[in-house]
């Protein structure tokens, strides 16, 4: 089984012990040689006995979808990132009550007035459009957020989920939902996994490639990832 899914344990713990525990967590990791492996996805020692305790919560309700609910107006907000200013700005601008945020990268603004609010950029993509159309985009924080990153990997990644949303990303013939992932070293921090399409910043370019095979082309410019990946 993948080390990813046997990380997905919980601890509870309260409010007031949530620092020290994770210090606790962070002195296991460098003692079970946590600062060899890098970083937590590769690492593939046991987690202590004590944080294996909890069983999981059951399963999430069903993912909310964006536009109207029966508490207010539910919005999607690409890679569950939005500017806080601009997020300030819109729920005043809709008189919102309350906000809820949701694993679903989507906010719901309770007790919204006449007008709805936005957000986002009106230019930024649909991420129910792009999940309709068969596709789920996922990009680390890239530059200029990750001092690893050379490039914006969210504006490349913004670029494909419009192409996904218009039907114009070509890639193998896949079942099922299908996933880009643009990341900004080889790190992968925001899928560590295989993706049906993998686009990584190496050396200054990107390598493109499919699923875990090698990559098909490297040493491509952002305009050359999309050329490659856009089909009429
Ligand atoms: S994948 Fe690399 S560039 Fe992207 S956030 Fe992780 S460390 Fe930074």
């Amino acid at each position: 089984m993948p080390a990813y899914v046997e990380r997905e344990f919980r601890h509870y713990v309260d409010a007031g012990q949530a620092v020290e525990g994770l210090i606790t967590l962070a002195r296991w990791f460098v003692d079970s040689g946590g600062s060899v492996a890098g970083r937590m996805a590769h690492h593939h020692a046991p987690l202590p006995e004590w944080a294996r305790g909890d069983a999981l919560p059951g399963a999430p309700g069903p993912t909310l979808r964006t536009g109207a609910h029966p508490l207010g107006f539910v919005c999607g907000l690409p890679f569950g990132q939005v500017e806080a200013a601009r997020l300030a700005r819109a729920v005043l601008a809709c008189g919102a009550t309350a906000l809820r945020i949701t694993p679903w990268r989507r906010v719901l603004f309770e007790g919204v007035g006449d007008k709805l609010p936005s957000p986002q950029d009106p230019d930024a993509p649909d991420i129910d459009a792009v999940a309709a159309a068969g596709w789920r985009v996922e990009a680390c924080a890239g530059a200029p957020f990750c001092p690893q990153a050379g490039v914006d990997t969210r504006a490349l990644a913004f670029r494909l989920m419009r192409l996904a949303q218009r039907g114009m990303l070509q890639a193998p013939s896949s079942a099922g939902l299908r996933v880009v992932h643009v990341s900004g070293c080889a790190k992968a921090c925001a899928y560590p996994r295989p993706a049906t399409i993998n686009v990584m910043r190496r050396a200054g370019v990107f390598d493109l490639g499919w699923q875990t095979a090698s990559p098909l082309h490297v040493g491509l410019s952002a305009d050359a990832v999309v050329s490659h990946l856009e089909c009429c």
